[in-house]
């Protein structure tokens, strides 16, 4: 491993700080990130800490090679982890990357897709299926249908257009599909998301397994109009993948979504169930409510 391209950051010592906190073993993590259209010089270590402070998890970063680079060096071992976070949308992997992830979640590994790891890799199918929804990056109608909530359920539209857009930022409330999985069971039917993108009018194989949240993509606003699938679980392999389309974060401390109570704790949920299949974190009183957002500072 040549760290000047790649380098794995081991919060040991903090680690060591919380693992008194933690009832049982933590849950191992590798975080992707080093290119993104995002700044994820800012959200990886905002993800990182969110995990760790938890007390549920440790988390190793694989930091890429920057754009335009070679990604030769960037080969990456998933059999110590039990989850896997992608914040990640760049080059291509190498090939043997590509695999070893392919291999990792078909053997049932756990998989957290955040906001724009749904853009990256447009023209590999078996990634799409993994995300089962995504945007941008020349996405149209050969790529999927777009999938939405319409009359009750969701709905396949293989209507011609670009997959991927968004309005301007707002808040909105967010409406739970399916009360009873593990990572809604107990939260609000309904709850406000801090500011943040709407992300809408995506496309993809459409493989969702469990539709956990919807919200209202307001035209008004530069939105598609309909009730966009925002938070889901995605049927591959014997993988659990969980997507999270909210947490946009921006140059110069622009990451308020993430400050969100209400993103927070479906990420850290949506960590564990991905990981373990269960989701055993109580939920803490500041949750949002349907009429009131609720944010709070990760570090
Ligand atoms: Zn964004």
């Amino acid at each position: 491993m040549k760290h000047i391209f790649f380098k794995v950051i081991t919060c040991a010592l903090f680690l060591f700080c919380v693992l008194p906190l933690a009832a049982k073993k933590p849950i191992k993590a590798l975080l992707i990130t080093g290119q993104n259209n995002h700044y994820w010089q800012g959200s990886y270590p905002l993800l990182t800490e969110l995990m760790e402070n938890s007390g549920y998890f440790t988390v190793d970063v694989a930091q890429s090679p920057a754009h335009g680079e070679s990604m030769d060096q960037f080969i990456l071992d998933f059999t110590p982890y039990d989850l896997v976070v992608l914040d990640y949308n760049g080059d291509a992997w190498p090939e043997t990357t590509n695999q070893n992830f392919l291999n990792f979640v078909k053997k049932g590994g756990g998989v957290v897709v955040y906001h724009a790891a749904d853009n990256a890799f447009p023209n590999w199918k078996e990634y799409n299926e993994i995300i089962a929804l995504g945007g941008w990056e020349g996405r149209n109608e050969k790529s999927g249908p777009w999938v939405y909530w319409k009359d009750g359920g969701l709905v396949k539209d293989y209507s011609p257009g670009a997959g991927g857009s968004h309005g301007e930022r707002y808040p909105y409330t967010m409406t739970c599909r399916n009360t009873s999985h593990p990572i809604t069971k107990g939260l609000p039917t309904e709850w406000m998301h801090f500011t943040d993108e709407l992300y809408d009018r995506m496309r993809g194989p459409g493989n969702i397994k469990t539709l956990l949240y919807t919200a209202s993509s307001d035209a008004t606003k530069g939105g598609s109009g309909r009730e966009e699938p925002l938070m889901f679980t995605v049927d591959f392999g014997k993988g659990r993948i969980f997507h999270t389309m909210l947490g946009h974060v921006g140059p110069n401390n622009d990451h308020a979504a993430v400050e969100c109570v209400g993103f927070q704790v479906t990420f850290l949920r949506g960590c564990e169930w991905a990981a373990t299949g269960k989701v055993t974190q109580k939920i803490p009183d500041n949750f949002p409510t349907a009429t009131q957002t609720s944010t709070q500072k990760i570090k």
